[in-house]
C-alpha cells in the first residue's frame, strides 16, 4: 500500500544512527534493534499494531499499567499526545551559567553523596560534576535513593535552578543518564513532552516509552488520500505524530494538532453522514400523507396563531413525513418557544394517514404534563392520547397496552418504559421524543425499528430545549436534519436577570415578598436536596424551606419539591403550587422541566455558580410565562474567573443560542450542558471551541469524499472507510448503501 511504501523508504534512507549520545538522532533503529527484542531494520506499516512489549525498556509490568489507560500496542502510544510541553533550552557550558537562571547542563558526575541534615525530614544529595568549561554542585531534595543509583563517570544531563552565590550549584528539577536507553535530553532538553499519565506510569516512564517508540512513528498508516491532504494543506499522519512527541519548535506541535483534529472529525462526519444516507436511501418509511382532515381542525382549536418560525418548521416537518424515507429532524427551541404544537400537529398528520404516534420523554412528571397539553391540542379532532408510564397501575396499563396494540389509541405519550416495557404498537408511524440530548446515536436508531406496517423505521422527530451551538449540533447531530424555532412566541414576558450578593439578601427577599404581596408566585432553587450533600456548604431545599417559613416568608405558603421526594409527595407539591394553593415554592432541579405556572413571576436562584449556565437558563425559563414579566435573582460567589463570565453572559443575553455559544467558548465542549455522551461522538484531538473551521471543512470534505466513493472503498479511502467503520462500530453495514 502506498503510504506505508513510502514511509518505509524514507525510514531507510535515513541513516540509522548507533550513539545515543547524539541529541535527536532521528530514527534510533539500531538502539531498537540493538537490545534482547532483535527486530528487522526497517519499520513497516504492520508494526504499527505490534504490542509495547516490543520496546526496549517495556517489561510485563509497564504493560500491564500502559494497558490500564488503554495503551496497548506501538500505535496506540504514538497516539497518546502530550497535554503540553515543558519549554526548556539546549545545554550550555557551566562557565555560561548566570546566577538565578534556570538552565540545562551537560556533564559527567565526579561525586555523590547524602549530606546528613538536622530536620530529620529532609535528606539532601549533593553531587559534584563537571564539563569542559568548569565544574559545579548539583543538589537533589527528597531523593536520597539517587546517592546509589548514580555512580561517579555517569554522563549526565540535568535540568535545574542556577545559584552562583553563596556557593555556585545547580538545584536540579529534571536530570537524565546518558546511554541508558533513551535519547539523550528527552528529559532535560528542547521541548519536553508531558503526557497524561497515572501514578504507576509517570510521564517520565512515558517520554521514554514514546522515545523508544520514535523508530516506529514514520511508519504511521496514513488515513488521508493526497487529494484530501492537498485541499486542506496538512501533514502527512506521520509527519504529525513525530511533530507531536518530537517538534522541533512551538509551532509544529500547533498544525500537527491541527492535522489530528481534522482526521477525527472528517471521520465522525463520514459517519454521520453515512447514517443519515442510509436512513434517507435504504430504508423505507410510511409517507404519511396529509388529507388536513385532521389537522385543520387541531389548528382552529388552537387558542393562539402560530408564529412566521413555528409555521416555517411545520410545513418542514409535514414534508418529511409525506415521503417515503425515514424522517430524522432535530427541532431546537428554546423552553417556552412553542415546540409541543409543532409536535402536536406532527401526531395529527400521522393520525389522518391512519399511523400511530408515540411521544417519549425522560421522566414522568413530563409525561403527564405533556399528556395534558396534548390532549387539550388534539381534543378538537377527537383525539384523546393515552399515558404509559411505569406508574400506571398494572391493570389500567395493560389494558392501555391492548389500545394501543390493536390500534384504538392512536397517541401514545409515555416514558422509556414504552419503549423498554414491550409495547407493541398497530402501526407506529412517528416517534416524537423530547429533550433528546439523552439518547446517543446508536440509542436513535434502535428507537426507529419500532416502525411498523412494512416501514423499516419511524419518522424521528426529536426536540430539545437544550440549545445547541452549530458546531455540537454538526457532531453530536450530524446525522439529523436541523430546524429552530428562535426566539419565544408574542405574549411571553421578558425575564429581568439580576446577580445579586450576600449583602443585598433582605431586599432581594422583599422583592419577591412584594410580587406575592400582589398575588403572583415564586421559587427558590438550591443545588441540594439536604444539608451536607455532598459535604459542601452550598444551599439545601429542605433547610431552606423551613428557614424561609419561619423567617422571612412566615407571612406566606411555602411548598417543598424535591427529587428525593417520594413521587407521589412531589407531585402533590407541585400541584399544590400550580393551583395557587402555596404561595412560594423552594425546590431543587426538579422544576428545571415541567413545570408551569403564568401566575409565577420570580425566581431566586441559590449557589448559582453550581449550575450550568443551560440549567440556569433553563431555570429562569419558568417564569414570566403569564400576563407579568419575570425577574430571576441569582445568588452567587463564583470562585473562579470563567464563573464570573458565565453569571454576566446570564445577566446579559436571555438568547439561548447565544448562550450555548458562550458556554462552549468558557467550557469547551467536555462539559457543555451536561451533554457529555460516549460513542463516536466523544472526541479525542479535536476540540469543537477551537476547531470549529476545521469541522465545517470536515463536513465538505465529507460530503465530497462519499459522493465520489459512497462506500470508500477505492484504495485510497480504504483505511478512512475503515476507520469510520471503526468508529460505529455499532452499525457495521453503514458503507453499505
Ligand atoms: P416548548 O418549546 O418549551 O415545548 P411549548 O410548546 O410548551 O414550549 O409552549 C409554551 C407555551 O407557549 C405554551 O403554554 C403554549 O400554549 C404557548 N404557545 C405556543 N405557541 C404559541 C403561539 N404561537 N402564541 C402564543 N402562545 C403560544
Ligand atoms: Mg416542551
Amino acid at each position: 500500500m502506498a503510504p506505508g511504501a513510502t514511509t518505509r523508504a524514507r525510514c531507510h534512507n535515513r541513516a540509522p544512527v548507533a550513539s545515543v549520545s547524539v541529541p535527536g538522532d532521528a530514527f534510533g533503529v539500531a538502539r531498537a534493534s540493538a537490545g534482547r527484542h532483535a527486530r528487522p531494520q526497517r519499520p513497516g506499516p504492520g508494526w504499527w499494531r505490534e504490542p509495547l512489549g516490543v520496546l526496549p525498556g517495556v517489561g510485563d509490568a509497564t504493560r500491564r499499567r500502559a494497558a490500564a489507560i488503554g495503551l496497548h500496542d506501538i500505535g496506540e502510544l504514538a497516539e497518546h499526545l502530550p497535554s503540553r510541553y515543558l519549554a526548556y533550552d539546549s545545554a550550555r557550558a557551566i562557565a555560561d551559567l548566570a546566577d538565578g537562571e534556570e538552565a540545562t547542563i551537560r556533564v559527567e558526575l565526579d561525586s555523590i553523596a547524602v549530606v546528613p541534615t538536622r530536620r530529620r525530614r529532609l535528606r539532601i544529595v549533593r553531587a559534584r560534576v563537571h564539563d569542559d568549561t568548569g565544574a559545579i554542585t548539583v543538589v537533589w531534595f527528597n531523593q536520597a535513593y539517587l546517592a546509589e543509583a548514580l555512580q561517579p563517570g555517569d554522563q549526565m544531563m540535568i535540568r535545574g535552578q542556577v545559584a552562583l552565590k553563596p556557593q555556585r550549584q545547580v538545584t536540579a528539577r529534571a536530570h537524565e543518564v546518558l546511554g541508558a536507553g533513551a535519547s539523550a535530553g528527552v528529559h532535560t532538553e528542547g521541548l519536553v513532552p508531558v503526557y497524561p499519565a497515572t501514578e504507576d506510569l509517570p510521564a517520565r516512564k512515558l517520554r521514554e516509552m514514546v522515545d523508544a517508540a520514535r523508530p516506529y512513528v514514520p511508519a504511521a498508516p496514513e488515513l488521508l488520500p493526497a487529494w484530501i491532504r492537498a485541499r486542506v494543506s496538512l501533514p502527512t499522519r506521520a509527519d504529525a505524530l513525530m511533530a507531536m512527541h518530537f517538534p522541533r519548535s512551538a509551532r509544529e506541535p500547533r498544525s500537527a494538532r491541527r492535522r489530528l483534529a481534522f482526521e477525527e472529525l472528517l471521520v465522525l462526519q463520514l459517519g454521520l453522514i453515512a447514517v443519515r444516507r442510509h436512513e434517507e436511501t435504504a430504508r423505507r418509511a410510511q409517507a404519511l400523507t396529509p388529507t388536513g382532515e385532521i389537522t385543520s381542525k387541531v389548528r382552529e382549536g388552537l387558542p393562539f396563531t402560530l408564529t412566521g418560525e413555528q409555521e416555517r418548521v411545520a410545513r418542514q416537518v409535514a414534508r418529511d413525513l409525506a415521503r417515503p424515507r425515514p424522517m430524522r429532524r432535530l427541532l431546537q427551541g428554546e423552553v417556552g418557544a412553542g415546540k409541543t404544537v409543532v409536535a402536536a400537529l406532527a401526531c395529527a398528520q400521522a393520525v389522518e394517514a391512519g399511523a400511530q404516534a408515540a411521544i417519549l420523554v425522560p421522566t414522568e412528571t413530563l409525561a403527564e404534563q405533556h399528556l395534558r397539553t396534548l390532549d387539550q391540542l388534539l381534543a378538537p379532532a377527537g383525539i384523546a392520547p393515552v399515558l404509559i408510564t411505569g406508574n400506571v397501575p398494572r391493570a389500567e396499563r395493560e389494558r392501555r397496552e391492548m389500545a394501543v396494540a390493536t390500534g384504538t389509541a392512536p397517541v401514545v405519550v409515555g416514558t422509556q418504559a414504552l419503549l423498554v416495557g414491550g409495547v407493541r404498537f398497530h402501526r407506529l408511524g412517528l416517534v416524537v421524543v423530547d429533550e433528546q440530548h439523552r439518547f446517543g446515536v446508536e440509542q436513535r436508531q434502535a428507537l426507529a425499528e419500532q416502525a411498523g406496517d412494512g416501514a423499516d423505521a419511524a419518522h424521528l422527530l426529536y426536540m430539545t430545549a437544550t440549545p445547541i451551538p452549530r458546531t455540537l449540533a454538526l457532531t453530536a447531530y450530524g446525522d439529523l436534519r436541523v430546524s429552530a424555532i428562535r426566539g419565544r412566541p408574542p405574549g411571553r414576558q421578558e425575564i429581568a436577570t439580576q446577580w445579586v450578593h450576600e449583602d443585598q439578601r433582605d431586599h432581594a427577599y422583599e422583592q419577591v415578598r412584594s410580587e406575592l404581596r400582589a398575588g403572583r408566585q415564586a421559587y427558590v432553587i438550591c443545588p441540594l436536596v439536604t444539608e451536607g450533600d455532598a459535604g459542601t456548604d452550598a444551599r439545601s431545599a429542605v433547610q431552606e424551606a423551613a428557614r424561609l417559613v419561619d423567617g422571612p416568608f412566615r407571612d406566606f405558603r411555602v411548598g417543598l419539591a424535591h427529587g428525593a421526594q417520594k413521587p407521589d409527595e412531589r407531585r402533590a407539591a407541585m400541584a399544590a403550587f400550580a393551583a395557587g394553593d402555596t404561595d412560594l415554592l423552594v425546590a431543587t432541579t426538579v422544576v428545571e422541566v415541567g413545570i408551569d405556572v403564568p401566575n409565577a413571576t420570580v425566581m431566586l436562584i441559590e449557589d448559582a455558580d453550581r449550575f450550568g449556565l443551560a440549567q440556569l437558563h433553563q431555570l429562569r425559563g419558568r417564569v414570566g410565562r403569564g400576563e407579568h414579566p419575570g425577574t430571576c435573582l441569582v445568588f452567587a460567589e463564583p470562585a473562579s474567573e470563567d464563573g464570573v463570565r458565565r453569571l454576566e453572559a446570564l445577566v446579559q443575553t436571555g438568547d439561548g443560542f447565544r448562550l450555548a455559544d458562550i458556554d462552549l467558548d468558557i467550557r469547551g465542549e467536555g462539559s457543555i450542558m451536561g451533554l457529555r455522551q460516549s460513542g463516536p461522538t466523544d472526541l479525542r484531538f479535536a476540540r469543537l471551541s477551537r476547531d470549529r473551521h476545521s469541522l465545517a471543512q470536515a463536513r465538505r470534505i465529507a460530503k465530497v469524499a462519499l459522493e465520489r466513493d459512497p462506500r470508500l472503498e477505492h484504495p485510497e479511502h480504504v483505511l478512512l472507510g475503515a476507520a469510520v467503520r471503526q468508529a460505529f462500530p455499532d452499525m457495521p453495514r453503514l458503507l453499505d448503501a
